[in-house]
């Protein structure tokens, strides 16, 4: 097997519904019994190239670095399900904003975007921050930054089996990938080699893809009252 990180995948390799491997960009191909296809929402054409949908839209979020304008001590990570936002404590000083009403989605393309929060988005932050912590007085805006959600129409990423033998989907993280990843790299491998979890309380049909076909999307036994697309 050849092939490093930071090479394109430009095709699945699917002969008779059974994968059998990958191909590169630059047209060469590595063999493989097993392929999991992790690569957010640039899963989808990858995935339509066989004829399976993969139902991602893919949306910008903006995040804001709030300089407290004072030693603020030890800050906790914070989420606040009631006015909708998040914070956080970043290494230099300054606190991190979020904002969790996903009511409203921003469109975007993940290849071309900007990466600045908007005016409109700061004036948002200044009113969130300044109501739940009113203390703040000095505080001012450092920087901001934005980066793209995956997201599926129930905000529950596919971690599945997939129509072709062999081939794995994780993608679809929705935005809440990163804090569940070591349960996420367990059912993954777990799918890999057995074909099914081996945790009763991860059960693989609760993320199988066929789940949006089958308009049987998975909801929250306990869901936020006010943000139902927290997880
Ligand atoms: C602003 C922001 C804040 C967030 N905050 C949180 C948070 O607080 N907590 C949390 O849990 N999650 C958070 N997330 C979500 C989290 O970052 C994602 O869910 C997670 O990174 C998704 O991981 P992934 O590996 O599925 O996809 P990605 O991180 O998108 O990785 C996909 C990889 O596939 C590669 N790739 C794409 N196409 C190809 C190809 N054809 N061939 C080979 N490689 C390819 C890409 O280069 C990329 O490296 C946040 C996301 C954003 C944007």
């Amino acid at each position: 097997m050849s092939g490093s990180t930071g090479t394109t995948v430009t095709e699945i390799l699917a002969p008779g519904e059974k994968v059998t491997g990958v191909r590169l960009a630059d047209g060469s191909t590595i063999e493989a019994g097993a392929v999991v296809l992790a690569a957010g929402p640039w899963s989808v054409p990858l995935l339509a190239a066989h004829g399976i949908d993969l139902p991602i839209t893919v949306h910008r979020e903006q995040i804001v670095l709030i300089d407290p304008g004072q030693d603020l001590g030890r800050v906790p990570v914070f989420s606040d399900l009631v006015s909708l936002q998040y914070v956080r404590p970043e290494s230099g000083g300054e606190i991190l904003f979020g904002n969790s009403d996903l009511a409203e989605l921003e469109p975007a393309d993940p290849d071309n975007y900007s990466n600045q929060a908007t005016e409109a988005f700061l004036d948002l932050t200044v009113d969130k921050v300044g109501t739940r912590f009113p203390g703040l007085d000095d505080a001012s805006i450092a920087s901001t930054y934005a980066g793209c959600y995956d997201v599926t129409p129930d905000f529950n990423p596919a971690i599945s089996a997939t129509p072709i033998a062999g081939l794995i989907v994780a993608a679809g993280f929705s935005g809440h990938g990163f804090k569940i990843s070591p349960s996420v790299g367990r059912l993954v491998a777990d799918l890999v080699v057995d074909g099914g979890s081996s945790h009763p309380d991860v059960p693989e049909s609760d993320f199988r893809l066929s789940r949006f076909a089958e308009g049987a999307l998975l909801r929250s036994p306990h869901p936020y009252v006010g943000a139902g697309e927290m997880r």
